[in-house]
């Protein structure tokens, strides 16, 4: 079956047609400025990439766009529509309501809709892919697949915050974490690497890109993880701040005579490695900086890393012990230097780091030494395949 998995933003659309059975990618791309004008890209394996503008007025005209381009007669991958069996949607928030993906019912939607408080920014956009795709294939079953859904194995003591209970029966305050399901794959796949079950294992998932978080996966299952209410929390990120004292907002708010949704801003957007170094949030642009001797990105190189290994170290102490750590997405995937980097807090705890195996971009592999009591690796996340394998299952 063919699966077109579509991963939807406020204002860009990422798909991917994927054939179930090889797992093959047919086709991926990008709409983007929707609603501002329109840019569109499809890539094929093996075929040159095509580019070209289109007016994109909406969601629903966008996917128009990639169904088109699917269906070419000439650069097309499939004959018609008809060939598209199921839709897999990346969905943000699930709140408490999903623990795992489901089928699109209408009573699904709205509860996706209740959850739209928890993620403002992500959740309608969600949803508004999810209605494009309803108005123009009204026939071909959806699944919906949350980020937060993996974390939901989270024992109480991980979850709750040092807070007034009912801020979490009244509003649902709790940790939820996000990159649930690159975790959950980047897990799965490390086991299958090391030749060993997941269900026997304790793996630390650094997922580190421009939006980063660590997972503590036990035997399987998310027991903890660095972001919390929101993709706010946890490891200092391109722009957002990560962990901070919450007395500082107020402390700064007052200082520079900023609103609170001032300063949230300024946590979301001009903070982390982007606030720190003043250079970029980009962290190509942050080793560039460093090497032409810019110190203060250098400083900022070292403090992600050194946040990192913390984050390992308390996780393997949620967990009692670590059998594998590992590292996926933008930076995790392609920085060799900040493998490097955070591997070389964690001698202490039986990580014996390659630093050979380390020289690469973007492949699974080992990078701890044969002897290493901790396993090392590199995993390169695939979340759309993931989308895809979830959206299968639930419609056998
Ligand atoms: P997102 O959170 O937006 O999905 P990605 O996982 O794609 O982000 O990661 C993007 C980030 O990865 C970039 O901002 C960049 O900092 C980092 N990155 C990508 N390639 C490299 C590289 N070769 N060297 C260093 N950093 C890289």
């Amino acid at each position: 079956m063919n699966v077109l998995v579509i991963n939807c933003g406020s204002s860009s659309l990422k798909y991917q047609l994927i054939e179930s059975t090889t797992e093959d990618v047919l086709a991926s791309g990008l709409c983007e400025r929707i609603t501002i004008d329109g840019a569109f890209t499809y890539k094929r394996p093996g075929k040159e990439k095509i580019q070209f503008e289109a007016p994109m007025p909406d969601h629903t005209a966008a996917i128009k766009v990639v169904l088109n381009q699917l269906t070419d007669t000439e650069t097309g991958v499939i004959k018609s529509m008809d060939e598209i069996g199921a839709v897999g949607h990346r969905i943000v928030h699930g709140g408490e309501k999903f623990a795992s993906s489901v089928i699109l019912t209408d009573e699904v939607v709205k509860a996706i809709e209740d959850c739209c408080e928890l993620a403002p920014l992500h959740n309608p956009a969600n949803l508004v892919g999810i209605n494009a795709c309803k108005e123009l294939m009204p026939n071909v079953p959806m699944v919906g697949v949350f980020d937060t859904a993996f974390h939901q194995t989270m024992p109480e003591k991980a979850y709750l915050y040092g807070l007034p209970y009912e801020y979490y029966t009244k509003y649902g305050v709790r940790r939820y974490g996000f990159h649930g399901t690159s975790h959950s794959y980047v897990s799965k796949r490390a086991a299958e690497v090391l030749g060993r079950d997941v269900n026997d294992m304790k793996i630390i998932v650094c997922h580190l890109g421009n939006g980063s978080s660590v997972c503590a996966v036990d035997h399987g299952k998310s027991v903890d993880t660095s972001m919390g209410f929101t993709p706010l929390e946890g490891l200092i990120m391109g722009t957002r701040s990560g962990d901070i004292d919450p007395a500082i907002i107020e402390y700064v708010a007052q200082k520079e005579n900023l609103s609170l949704s001032e300063m949230m801003n300024v946590l979301n957007k001009k903070s982390g490695v982007l606030g720190l170094s003043q250079v970029s949030s980009d962290f190509r642009d942050l080793d560039d900086a460093r090497d032409a001797g810019n110190a203060q990105a250098a400083l900022t190189l070292d403090i992600f890393r050194y946040h990192v290994a913390k984050y390992v170290g308390a996780y393997a102490a949620a967990m009692g012990g670590v059998d594998a750590i590992v590292f996926t997405a933008g930076l995790g995937e392609n920085d060799a230097l900040t493998r490097e980097g955070v591997c070389s807090y964690l001698g202490f705890m039986g990580v014996e780091f390659d630093a050979e195996a380390n020289n690469f971009r973007g492949e699974e592999r080992v990078i701890s030494k044969p002897e290493s009591k901790v396993k090392v690796l590199c995993i390169p996340t695939n979340e759309e395949l993931m989308i895809a394998r979830d959206t299968v299952a639930l419609l056998k």
